[in-house]
C-alpha cells in the first residue's frame, strides 16, 4: 500500500470477540479515497439489505481519511457510518480532534464491527493488536466519565469515542462523544448501544511508519495551505469566536431558526451571539491534529443559577437549537443544555428541536399538563427545557418517546402533532431557515442523512451578500455541486471548515492527495469531483435499497406553506417542486429520483 495508508483495517465481530486485521482494498481507495466514501462503500457491501439498525447485524464503520494523521494542515477527521436507527437510512457523521490520527498511528485506516458483546465492554486498540474488554462497571456513567475512566484503564495518553446513558438505553437521537466533541448524528450512540458497546479506546505510537510519497511536495503544499490561511481575513474572526460567529449574521439574514422555525428573527439575539459568549464564559481555545485555528471554544458559567455549568461550545448549532428554536434568551442555560447533552451523549441539535417541538405542543395544547408530567412547556422557560433534556437523556415520562425523535414522537402523539415536528426523513433539522436559502432547502431535502445542513452547505447563499438567496434558479446545480464537493472533502480526512472558506480548494486537495498516495486518479480536480458524485451516488443508492421512498426527498409543510412573515427573508417559502425536479435533472437521475443505470456505469457503481 502506498503512502499515507496503513494499509489496513479491523474487523471485529463483538458476537465472538474476535479480532482480525484485514489489508485494505487499493481499488477501493483509489475511487472512494477513505473517510465517508469508504465508509460508505463498505456499509453498503457488508451491510445485508433490509437490516434492523438496532439488530447485531447492523455494522458500524470506522474510517479515516487518505490525509488523516498526516503533516498536512486540518488533517484531523474520523469518520464513522452505519444504518440509523432514527431515519432507517445511511447515517454519517466524522469529527475532528485526534482520535482518528492515534487510530493511524495505531496501525489502522478503520475498523469494521459487527454483533453484540454478551456484556458491556470496549475496543481497545493499540500499536496493530486489539481486544474486546468487559466494562459493567461503566454502566450508566456520563460521557466524559466514561472517558477518563478507559483512559486510566488503558493509557492516559489513549483517545476515547464512546456513549452516555442515553446511547446505553438506545435514544434514537444518541451519538458518540471524545475529545470534547460528537460525532454521529442519526442515533449512532443508540448502535453502539444496541452492541452492548460502551466505547472505543485507541493509542498509537507507530506514527514514524505513517508516510507520504512524495515528501518534498507535500511540504510544498502545506507551505502554501499555511500562507493561504495567514492571509484569510475571515479566519481570524473564525480562530477568535469559532461558529458562534455566525449567530447574528444569520438573524440578520432571517435564517436563524426561533420559537421551533416559526421566525427566522429572533429579538434577543445579541444575548446570545459569539460576542456574548466570548465576552462573559469562554475559558479556553482548543483544537484538532495539525489545525493552527482552534475554533473550538471551552465555555463556564462562573455565577448565577447555572453558576458550575460548563460545555465545549456552544456551537452555532447548539445555540440556536436551545437558544432561538426555544426561545431561550440565557447563555448560561443553553451551555447547561449543552453539558447534558454531553453527560448523556445526545446529538444537540436533534435535543434542542425535540424541546422546541414540546414546546410548541404544549402552547398549541396538543401536550397538556398531564402528558409533561407537570412541565410548562412554554418557549423560554429554559427550567422546563432543562428538566425535560433530563428526562430525555434518562428516558423517563414523556422523555421517553421524545428521545425517539420528533417524527416517531408526532406520529405517536397524534392530534396534528406531525405538522410541528421539523426534520427530514427523521432527523431533526440544523439552524438555518430553508426558506430564505433555497440552495440549503435542496440539500436539506435531498441530503442522504436527512435534515443536515453539512451534506451540501450553501455558503454563497448563507456568506455572499451580493448572491440571490431567494431565487430558484441555478440553484440545483449548485447544490448538486456543494454536495459532490462534501462527499468528496468529508472523504479525505480533512475539516470542512477550511474548504469552505477557500484555504483548500478542489485544485489544492487534487496535489496534496497525489503527493500523499501516488493515486493519479485522485491527482486532478476533474477527478475528485468524479469521487463526489460516485459517493453521493451511492448514498442515494443505499437509500432506495433500504427502502426510501421518492416523497421522501421532502420539507416540513411550515417551509413549503407558512411564509417568513417578518426579517431578512420576509415573504419567502420553499418551491420545492420546482427546485426538485430540477435537481433530479441534473443529477441525471429519473423523475423519481432515481439514479439511471447509464449514470452508475458511468460512476463504476
Ligand atoms: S477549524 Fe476548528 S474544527 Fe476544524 S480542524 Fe481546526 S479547530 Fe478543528
Amino acid at each position: 500500500m502506498k503512502g499515507a495508508y496503513t494499509g489496513k483495517m479491523l474487523l471485529v465481530d463483538l458476537d465472538t470477540g474476535r479480532v482480525a486485521a484485514e489489508g485494505a482494498e487499493e481499488g477501493l481507495l483509489r475511487r472512494y479515497i477513505g473517510g465517508r466514501g469508504l465508509g460508505a462503500r463498505l456499509l453498503y457491501d457488508r451491510l445485508p439489505a433490509g437490516t434492523e439498525p438496532l439488530s447485531p447485524e447492523n455494522v458500524l464503520v470506522l474510517t479515516t481519511g487518505a490525509l488523516t494523521g498526516t503533516a498536512s494542515l486540518f488533517s484531523s477527521r474520523t469518520n464513522i457510518t452505519t444504518k440509523s436507527p432514527l431515519t432507517g437510512m445511511i447515517c454519517m457523521g466524522n469529527c475532528g480532534g485526534f482520535f482518528g490520527p492515534e487510530l493511524k498511528f495505531a496501525g489502522f485506516d478503520g475498523a469494521i464491527i459487527t454483533g453484540r458483546a454478551r456484556e458491556l465492554s470496549y475496543l481497545w486498540i493499540h500499536d496493530g493488536q486489539a481486544e474486546l474488554r468487559a466494562c459493567e462497571p461503566l454502566r450508566g456513567r456520563s460521557c466524559p466519565e466514561t472517558e477518563s475512566e478507559l483512559q486510566r484503564a488503558t493509557d492516559r495518553k489513549s483517545r476515547v469515542l464512546c456513549i452516555g446513558p442515553a446511547g446505553e438505553l438506545q435514544a434514537r437521537i444518541a451519538c458518540l462523544y471524545g475529545d470534547h466533541r460528537f460525532v454521529g448524528r442519526g442515533g449512532t450512540g443508540a448502535v453502539l448501544g444496541s452492541k452492548n458497546l460502551k466505547g472505543i479506546v485507541v493509542r498509537g505510537t507507530l506514527s514514524n511508519s505513517l508516510g507520504v510519497v512524495e515528501p518534498e511536495g507535500f511540504r510544498e503544499i502545506i507551505a502554501q495551505e499555511m500562507k493561504l490561511f495567514r492571509e484569510n481575513a475571515f479566519f481570524q474572526e473564525w480562530r477568535q469566536y469559532g461558529t458562534p460567529y455566525i449567530v447574528s449574521p444569520m438573524n440578520k439574514l432571517g435564517l436563524l431558526g426561533t420559537r421551533n422555525y416559526q421566525s427566522g428573527e429572533c429579538s434577543f439575539h445579541e444575548q446570545i451571539n459569539g460576542e456574548a459568549l466570548l465576552k462573559k464564559f469562554v475559558v479556553k481555545k482548543i483544537t484538532c491534529h495539525r489545525c493552527p485555528v482552534a475554533c473550538i471554544s471551552l465555555a463556564e458559567v462562573k455565577d448565577g443559577e447555572y453558576a458550575g455549568a460548563h460545555c465545549r461550545g456552544p456551537e452555532y448549532e447548539t445555540i440556536y437549537a436551545f437558544g432561538s428554536d426555544c426561545g431561550v434568551s440565557s447563555l448560561p442555560a443553553v451551555i447547561r443544555a449543552d453539558q447534558l447533552c454531553t453527560e448523556y451523549g445526545m446529538d444537540t441539535i436533534s435535543a434542542g428541536n425535540i424541546c422546541a417541538f414540546a414546546m410548541e405542543l404544549y402552547e398549541r395544547g396538543i401536550l397538556s399538563d398531564r402528558d409533561t408530567d407537570g412541565l410548562a412547556l412554554r418557549f423560554g422557560n429554559h427550567r422546563a427545557m432543562i428538566e425535560l433534556l433530563t428526562r430525555i437523556g434518562r428516558r423517563e415520562g414523556l422523555g421517553r418517546l421524545l428521545g425517539e425523535g420528533v417524527l416517531r414522537a408526532a406520529q405517536a402523539i397524534g392530534r396534528g402533532a406531525e405538522a410541528f415536528a421539523l426534520q427530514v426523513k427523521g432527523l431533526e433539522l440544523a439552524g438555518y431557515d430553508p426558506r430564505g436559502a433555497k440552495s440549503q432547502a435542496l440539500a436539506y431535502a435531498t441530503s442522504p442523512r436527512g435534515g443536515c445542513h453539512h451534506t451540501g452547505y450553501a455558503e454563497a447563499e448563507l456568506f455572499d451578500p451580493t448572491f440571490d438567496r431567494f431565487t430558484t434558479r441555478g440553484k440545483a446545480a449548485l447544490t448538486v455541486a456543494n454536495q459532490n464537493k462534501s462527499c468528496m472533502y468529508d472523504s479525505t480526512g480533512v475539516c470542512a471548515f477550511p474548504t469552505q472558506l477557500g484555504v483548500i480548494d478542489q485544485d489544492t486537495m487534487a496535489r496534496l492527495l497525489l503527493a500523499a498516495t501516488g493515486f493519479s486518479e485522485l491527482g486532478t480536480k476533474e477527478g475528485l469531483e468524479e469521487v463526489g458524485e460516485r459517493v453521493f451516488n451511492l448514498e442515494r443508492l443505499f437509500n432506495w435499497r433500504e427502502g426510501m421512498k421518492p416523497s421522501q426527498d421532502s420539507m416540513p409543510g411550515r417551509f413549503l406553506r407558512e411564509p417568513l412573515a417578518v426579517g431578512g427573508s420576509a415573504q419567502q417559502v420553499v418551491e420545492l417542486e420546482v427546485l426538485l425536479a430540477e435537481y433530479y435533472q441534473k443529477r441525471g437521475w429519473t423523475s423519481e429520483g432515481r439514479p439511471t443505470e447509464g449514470l452508475l456505469r458511468r460512476l463504476e457503481l
